[in-house]
């Protein structure tokens, strides 16, 4: 556990309790955890907001369940923020971030006037390169200018692509590219990276879009999407836009997938506004929770995963049944307990 900063801590607990509630109704699985500090506080603290030997010791688990790190204060002397959940995509090669949302009832959703179907869908950020290839490139004070490189690998492409061709193989069978190859080389390359793996999978109804207009297309009509690729700046943003469309960041887990290792979180950050509030929306952590017992793989922890997405789906069919983010006036530690008591 690496709870970090802000309601990053909040929403932990909140996790973790769900979490302990339903190992007590799995026949065989049990969980460890453990907590490490990581984070800007950390930096606050000791001066390196991930130091190697915790790092180390990260890696030594099967999973990591992530709250949120970063305050805006906290920064490196040139100006950007310190951003140790970045540094752990990148260095445990957690290339696929799968970021899902789902409208779990239309009064969530600011299109709710002319909701026409479900929101269901599957965005899969690549989270390795892509424009944010340049974040370690330090600003100096004197520059005259600043560029950022988007750099897309074809080992990049190809495993992350390939991932989402089997997302959309286990859902609805549709997948989106969604690039900017009609200006920018590196798109292009990506664009045929994927014409090529989408001959391996014929099953799968494919589609091309350029990012602009897939910004457009979520608003006017999401219920049109399954699965979606892009890389990884166009991922962060249309990621939150996708949110926005079913209740907020509150509402939108995350998983940092790789061959060996992954992290799961929500999506959103740390919320210094709110923090110590006790107001924070569980519900994204929660998912993400669920979202890890399903990738942990054993029926046993399958089954849990399954409990907690009926449990929030329970608690939502009430309208009523809201945190403050969403309009309503749930705590935290509320929100949790509808949670922890509608699991079977
Ligand atoms: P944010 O996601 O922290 O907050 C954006 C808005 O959404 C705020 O109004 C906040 O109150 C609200 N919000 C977010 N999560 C919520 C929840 N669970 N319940 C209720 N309301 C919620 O984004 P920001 O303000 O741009 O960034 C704040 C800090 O978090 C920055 O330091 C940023 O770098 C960091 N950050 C970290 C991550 C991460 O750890 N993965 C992601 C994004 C931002």
């Amino acid at each position: 556990m690496l709870p970090g900063d802000g309601i990053g801590k909040e929403v932990t607990w909140a996790g973790v309790e769900v979490l302990r509630a339903v190992e007590s109704r799995l026949a065989s699985s049990r969980f460890e955890l453990k907590e490490f500090s990581v984070g800007a506080g950390e930096y606050l603290s000791s001066g390196d907001p991930m130091p190697d030997a915790v790092f180390d010791e990260i890696k030594r688990h099967d999973a990591i369940l992530l709250g949120a790190m970063g305050l805006p204060g906290v920064r490196w002397p040139d100006g950007v923020e310190m951003t140790p959940q970045l540094d752990l995509r990148e260095r445990l090669e957690l290339y696929a971030g799968m970021r899902p949302v789902y409208l779990y009832h239309p009064n969530d959703s600011p299109l709710r006037a002319r909701m026409a179907g479900a929101i269901d869908l599957l965005l899969i950020r690549e989270s390795t390169e892509g424009l944010f290839f340049s974040r370690k490139e330090r600003l100096q004070p004197d520059a005259a200018y600043a560029e950022d490189k988007l750099r897309i690998t074809r080992r990049g492409a190809e495993r992350v692509i390939r991932t989402a061709f089997h997302a959309a193989r286990s859902r609805r069978r549709k997948l989106t590219l969604v690039d900017k190859a009609n200006v920018l080389p590196s798109m292009a390359f990506f664009r045929r990276v994927f014409d090529e793996i989408a001959v391996e999978f014929p099953d799968i109804e494919t589609e091309r879009i350029y990012v602009d207009a897939t910004a457009l297309y979520l608003v006017q009509r999401p219920e049109s999407f399954d699965v979606i690729v892009t890389e990884n700046m166009f991922g962060d943003i249309l990621s939150d836009l996708a949110a926005g469309l079913a209740g907020g960041m509150g509402m939108a887990p995350s998983a940092d997938i790789g061959d060996e290792y992954a992290v799961f979180q929500p999506a959103h950050g740390s919320a210094p506004d709110i923090a110590g509030k006790g107001i924070a929306n569980p519900v994204a952590t929660i998912l993400s929770v669920a979202m890890m017992l399903d990738w942990f793989g054993t029926p046993d922890t399958r089954y849990g995963a399954a409990q907690i997405q009926s449990a929030v789906r329970k608690v939502f069919a009430d309208p009523g049944a809201r945190t403050r983010d969403m309009g309503g006036q749930l705590t935290s530690r509320q929100m949790t307990d509808l949670v922890v008591s509608a699991l079977q």
